[in-house]
């Protein structure tokens, strides 16, 4: 079976982790049509649309994209790529699993943790209110009145917005992850002790959720404690779901667990979509040098094979990858300080690690 995917190389060393990807995952025996869209800057250059309408046509067509990272210039005032595609196509769960390969560059041997964040609301729902503006007047009008606060007259404010039906999508959605992939424990993550109503309501319906698993194991933590055991004893954890802030943070703090950005890939995924990405951005000033890691990618890759059904190429991409590291040879500048190779090397020897395993 040939599989349709939208292919958005992206900015900066997108396009080159994108290739290395793509090459690994043509030598993984399963048959691509890739159907090649652009999005982000580059895109803004070439079609005058950091998102362009074929872009999301060919994702909603496809239902599955692979896709390198793009730039978000800095206060341009254009909304952010990413932010609007998962807006888009309501791709409400992020997934990312942190694991360490032996040979990793890391302090721990024995990581094995699933980050799943909200991807939709929380502090990321867009709603703000700049300081000095006649609507953050009558913002603090309106909290004055029904709370009998005042917010002082030179603030701005982002409102965290927590709702019962999101919480709901994405705790059952890592309940479910846990039981297809056979974790045996969940772990909620929030500050429920002082946010009452909008942490408050996550938990609350964590617990309410967590009761229709009994064969998986639930517990509850706050953030900040949750910080501290993840640097100190990182073991004990298998997945965590989140809301959007906190999983952004935490995801990031695992990715650093397992060896960092370059081995952090994710999922952003949605009842009838999916976008398959590395953790990290675009790194533009390494454009075009052939040095950057593409691992990350790849991963994203076996994740992507995964939700396509095929886990036997999936297991045989990810066990070419973790070879290379193990043997640590051709190794990209952030895992092998001293005698580093490029991007294309290691897709080359990842190639031939799955070359190896079909002789
Ligand atoms: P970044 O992740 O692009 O880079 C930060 C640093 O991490 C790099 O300078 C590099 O040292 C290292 N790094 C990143 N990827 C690496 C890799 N594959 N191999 C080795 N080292 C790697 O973060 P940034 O500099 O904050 O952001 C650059 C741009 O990327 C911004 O425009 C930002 O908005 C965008 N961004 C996009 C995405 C996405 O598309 N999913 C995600 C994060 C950031």
């Amino acid at each position: 079976m040939t599989h349709n995917i939208t292919l958005i190389p992206g900015d900066g060393i997108g396009p080159e982790v994108t290739e290395a990807t793509k090459r690994v995952l043509e030598a993984s025996g399963v048959s691509f049509n890739w159907d090649v869209v652009y999005a982000g800057a580059d895109a803004e250059k070439k079609l005058s649309s950091t998102l362009p309408e074929a872009t999301l046509e060919s994702i909603r067509k496809n239902r599955v994209a692979l896709k390198g990272p793009v730039t978000t210039p800095v206060g341009s005032g254009f909304r952010s790529v990413n932010v609007a595609l998962r807006q888009e196509l309501d791709l409400y769960a992020c997934l990312r699993p942190c694991k360490i390969y032996p040979g990793a560059p890391t302090t721990f041997s024995d990581v094995d943790i699933v980050v799943v964040r909200e991807n939709t609301e929380d502090l990321y729902a867009g709603i703000e209110f700049e300081a000095g503006k006649p609507e953050t007047a009558k913002l603090r009008q309106l909290v004055s009145e029904a709370t009998g606060n005042e917010v002082r007259e030179d603030s701005g404010v982002s409102l965290k917005v927590i709702s019962e039906s999101a919480s709901h999508r994405i705790v059952k959605f890592a309940f479910d992850y846990a039981r297809t992939y056979q974790r045996k424990k969940v772990t909620a993550v929030h500050k429920a002790n002082i946010l009452k109503f909008s942490d408050g309501l996550f938990l609350a319906i964590a617990r309410e959720v967590a009761k229709s698993y009994p064969d998986i194991e639930f517990e509850d933590r706050i953030v900040d404690n949750i910080c501290m055991q993840l640097v100190r004893k990182p073991q004990q954890f298998d997945v965590l779901v989140l809301p959007n802030l906190y999983g952004d943070i935490i995801s990031d703090l695992c990715a650093g667990l397992v060896g960092g950005l370059g081995l952090a890939p994710s999922a952003n995924l949605g009842d009838d979509a999916a976008i398959f990405e590395p953790t990290h951005g675009s790194a533009p000033k390494y454009k075009g040098q052939n040095k950057v890691n593409p691992m990350a990618m790849m991963l994203s890759g076996v994740m992507m094979l995964r939700h396509l059904g095929e886990n036997k190429a999936a297991d045989k991409l990810e066990k070419a990858i973790a070879g290379v590291i193990a043997e640590g040879k051709n190794l990209t500048y952030d895992m092998k300080p001293t005698g580093a190779v490029g991007t294309s090397q290691v897709a080359e020897a990842v190639i031939e690690k799955l070359q190896g395993a079909r002789k």
